[in-house]
This record gives C-alpha cells, structure tokens and sequence, in this order.
C-alpha cells in the first residue's frame, strides 16, 4: 500500500513517497525525497468553540530561520475527556491533535511540534537538500480550523520529513500512530451511501490498519533501542499501548506478556494497572471465543 499517496500536490512526487515508505525504519543513510509543502484544503462549517481554543503562535524554523505563525492550542482551556482504549487522548469541543504538525510556510520542513525544533546540523541539511530545494511555496489561505482530512495530510507531510531527516525510531512511530488515529475518527465520519463513498471509506480503513501496523512495528525497534521516556509515554504506559496494538493485530501471547509485564510490576501505578487487568479479561475473552469457533 502506498502510504505517503496524496502527496504529489506538495511536489513529492509518488515514487520517490513510496521509496521513502519503504525506508521507513532503515537505519542507513540512504537519498530520499523532493519538496515537502504546505497545503490545506478548505473546510466546511465549523463550530465556533473550535476557533475559542486556538491562537496564533510564533515559531522559528530551524532548517531556513525565518520565522512564521502556527495555529496553537490554548492547553490551559482543554477539559479531558476519557481517552480511547489505547490511551488516545479525548478533549470536550476540539481535538488538538490536528494541530500538532508545524509546517514552515517558507521552506517546507515540517514536524509534529515536540519533534520541530530539535535537528543536529546534519539532519538539516538533509531536510534542505531532499526537502527545501524543491519546495514551491503554498498560495492558498490556510483554513481557520483544520478538518480532519487537513490533519492527515499535514502528519503525512511531517512522516515524509522525519524519514528524510532519518529521525528516531520513536519519532516515526508516534507520528504514525498519530495519523492512525486521525483515520478511525475519519472512518467515523465518511458517509456510505454510495459505492464512491463505500470506496472512500474501504480506502481510509486500510490506511488505519496501515498507520496502525507501522506505528506497531516502529514502537517495538524503538523499545528495543531507545530509552524511556518514549515520545512522553513511561514504561508501562508503551507496554499498555503495544498490548493494544497487539491485541488489534490478534497477536495475543505479545498482547498477554506486555499485559503482565505491567500488572507484575510493583511501581505500576494503579491506573494502569486497572486498564491492563481490564485488557486481560478481554484476551482471554477473545482467545477463548477464537478457539470455539475452530
Ligand atoms: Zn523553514
């Protein structure tokens, strides 16, 4: 499957993407990639509230130095809600995980923003050969708010650099899981009235199964090479997360050992610890019922 697909508009042209997808976790310093953009479409009517909880932020791109304004995410405003199964956050009124990409209007160089500002000078000039050299500068107004489909585009945009800036393990990972995300919500929204929406809609769950599978395999080479903590995430908050994954891909023994992994532990915290039993009751459940129906 073509994962970066979608891209060509920024001017990354589609197999030079699909090299880079294929290195996606390869360690060797290898050429990749064109110019990386910005783009957004525009979006349909939105709620107000959205808007309340945004405002505009200076950022300094460290690949050209000039400076811009992103869209920003009052944190202080926020009221969680209770997350997803596998620890994705949920917030009243708005999620400001589409807003997590910043993408530099002037050269291209984009990154989810803990990422951005945080290149050796090595890594910079990767970025600017394979990415700014090519870059044609966005003409288009960015939207006020982003949908969703903005936000999959901009962490797209953001994956493509992170491979060519030959970014950690983790960093991959996480903007994959991330993009994961976005489609199940997508996957909610699309409508199936048509056989072109029931295309559209059997096309966003591949991608999720996608994304979700690559931020799979990509945590387990950073777990195995990085130090905690990874991508904010302690020990036991990854082994729970990969449970999950593991648990979705139906691969049980690795989803019951990482479940173990926490509920033995004696510096598990006791929030963890209840959603890990929970996770258990529902492998076994799931295992059970399996070997009923062989
Ligand atoms: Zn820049």
């Amino acid at each position: 499957m073509n994962l970066l697909a979608g891209l060509e508009k920024f001017g990354i042209n589609s197999e030079r993407a699909q090299k880079a997808e294929k290195e996606m976790y390869e360690d060797s310093t290898k050429k990749t990639g064109k110019g990386a953009g910005r783009k957004e479409k525009e979006t349909q009517a939105q709620p107000q509230s959205e808007l309340d909880y945004l405002f505009p932020k200076k950022v300094q791109c460290v690949v050209c130095t000039k400076e811009f304004y992103v869209k920003a995410v009052k944190n202080t405003k926020l009221k969680r809600l209770q997350p997803d199964f596998d620890l994705r956050p949920r917030y009243q009124d708005i999620d400001p995980m589409k807003y997590g990409v910043y993408c530099c209007p002037c050269c291209g160089y984009s990154a989810m923003s803990q990422f951005f500002g945080h290149l050796t000078k090595g890594q910079i000039n990767l970025v600017r050969e394979q990415i700014c050299v090519n870059f044609v500068r966005n003409k288009e107004e960015e939207p006020d708010i982003f949908d969703l489909e903005t936000a999959i585009t901009r962490y797209k945009l953001a994956l493509y650099c992170s491979i060519v800036k030959h970014a950690r393990n983790s960093e991959k990972a996480y903007t994959c899981l991330k993009i994961a995300w976005l489609y199940r919500d997508l996957i909610k929204e699309l409508p199936e009235n048509t056989q072109e929406e029931k295309g559209k809609k059997a096309e966003a769950k591949d991608a999720y199964n996608e994304f979700y599978k690559e931020a799979f395999e990509g945590f387990q080479k950073a777990v195995a090479s990085e130090d905690f903590p990874i991508c904010g995430m302690d020990t036991y908050s990854m082994d729970y997360l990969l449970a999950c994954m593991a648990f979705s891909f139906k691969q049980y023994s690795y989803a019951s050992k990482s479940v173990q992994n926490i509920l033995q532990s004696q510096t598990a915290e006791r929030r963890i610890k209840d959603k890990a039993l929970e996770l258990k009751t529902y492998i076994v459940e799931q295992i059970r019922k399996e070997s009923e129906e062989k």
